[in-house]
């Protein structure tokens, strides 16, 4: 593994750092504070540094894939705390979706309005009963005429309720499981459409059912052709691929933790004194180190041109174990102020608290979204390993394993 970047890259990022210090933070707007980062984006834009993978048709700086010069992007963006490329569903999710497989038409429609934020998506996978097993989904579509006509119900679309459009996997065809779904485009806002929000245990709502009682699409709002829907909700394109997003989470958690661990004292002494949290803390710190050193490596075999490593696939297990050791720290450290916070301090004066029990039930969906633990392992054990498919999914839900999430 290679660590080091070429001249050119870090002229590159000398560049970079000279056009961040002159132009973020924005001096001298007359607008909104929203107007001034609009006015830095559209800069950053022009220079290429923000919306690289869309065209500029678009409202994109349309370069070509530069897995080094993404990863220089991010690292000066967070160091300057500039506003980088939103990470809302549209951009991270739908973008590279219909810029692979969407039609002209397509394009030319849903781009321009997803880059300005104007529409907002949700996510239209999950049912009631199919999750994990996503080929398992029931919600129909049925061309009459020019529209679809769709029938079913959607669970866990996040942020459904503010949305304008989902991305839905519905079945268009009597064929069994992967062969008969389509990826469809729906217009939440319509008669046909109702959506729930669903209470979590951090007392926000951001889930969503959603009920389609003959709700329609226009016929052309198939992306990527009729029954070919798994097929497009696979694509994950390579320029969205970085393994640090999860590292610079974790080294900020652990930040906090350092933080708690100093101002709480146990037994007259401070807590980050002792002989045994400093071990605990200091493998957990190891952890993330073997994350960031594996990111690079598998940067590093991008930028030369080899097939990545097989860290991607392993980094989502890795996170969320690393997580739940903080989680877990933080609640030893906590104490039975973990349970009597009240929004503002702890009970003997310890700020946050509130935020690490926030975090703490938060943190539990991470075993959950984008794919289940048990299913990672799956992953792990059947593409990198080579081990035999596992037969779990075969079992009735009932009788299928649920996540250690402690
Ligand atoms: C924060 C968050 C955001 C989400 N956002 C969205 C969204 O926007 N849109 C959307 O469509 N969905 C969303 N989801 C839903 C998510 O994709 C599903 O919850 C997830 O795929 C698991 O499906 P399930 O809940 O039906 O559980 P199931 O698939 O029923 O799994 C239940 C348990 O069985 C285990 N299991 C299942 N199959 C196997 C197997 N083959 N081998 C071993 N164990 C197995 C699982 O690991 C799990 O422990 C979100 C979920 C979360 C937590």
């Amino acid at each position: 593994m290679d660590l080091s970047y070429s001249p050119e890259y870090e002229q590159y990022r000398i560049e970079l750092r000279e056009f961040l210090a002159a132009y973020w933070p924005v001096r001298d707007h007359a607008g909104t504070p929203a107007e001034a980062t609009a006015e830095f984006q559209r800069r950053a834009i022009e220079r290429e540094y923000l919306f690289r993978h869309v065209p500029r048709k678009y409202g994109g700086s349309e370069q070509a894939p530069d897995f080094l010069k993404n990863e220089i992007i991010r690292e000066e963006f967070r160091r300057a705390g500039a506003p980088a490329d939103p990470l809302h569903m549209g951009i991270q999710r739908i973008i590279p979706v219909l810029l692979q497989w969407g039609s002209e038409a397509q394009r030319d429609f849903f781009i321009p309005g997803t880059m300005t934020g104007e529409y907002y998506w949700s996510q239209g996978y999950s049912e009631p009963d199919a999750g994990s097993d996503l080929a398992a989904v029931r919600t129909t579509a049925k061309l009459v005429g020019d529209r679809w006509i769709v029938n079913g119900q959607k669970i866990w679309s996040s942020n459904a309720y503010k949305a304008r459009f989902m991305n839905a996997l519905v079945r268009t065809e009597p064929e069994p499981r992967h062969c008969g779904i389509s990826y469809l485009i729906i217009d939440l806002h319509q008669p046909g459409v109702e959506i729930r929000r669903i209470r979590q245990i951090t007392g926000e709502s951001e889930f969503c059912e959603v009920f389609f009682n003959d709700a329609q699409a226009p016929a052309d709002w198939v992306v990527g052709g009729r029954g070919n829907g798994w097929e497009v909700s696979r694509t994950t394109l390579r320029h969205e691929r970085s393994g640090f997003g999860s590292v610079y989470w974790l080294d900020t958690l652990l930040r906090r933790l350092i933080v708690l661990a100093t101002d709480t004292r146990r037994g007259g002494r401070r807590a980050i004194d002792e002989p045994g949290l400093r071990r605990e803390m200091a493998r957990i710190q190891a952890r993330i180190m073997a994350m960031r050193f594996s990111a690079y490596r598998d940067l590093s075999m991008e930028a030369a041109g080899e097939p990545s490593g097989d860290y991607l696939q392993m980094q989502k297990l890795y996170l969320t174990d690393t997580i739940y050791q903080i989680d877990r720290v933080a609640r030893e450290l906590l104490a039975g102020d973990f349970l009597l916070a009240t929004p503002g301090e702890g009970r003997d004066g310890r700020k946050g608290s509130v935020k690490w029990i926030e975090h703490s039930l938060n943190n539990l969906k991470i075993a959950i979204a984008g794919g289940s633990s048990n299913i990672q392992r799956n992953i792990i054990g059947e593409r990198v390993l080579g081990m035999p498919k596992d037969f779990v999914g075969k079992l009735p839900r009932e009788a299928r394993p649920t996540e250690a999430v402690v």
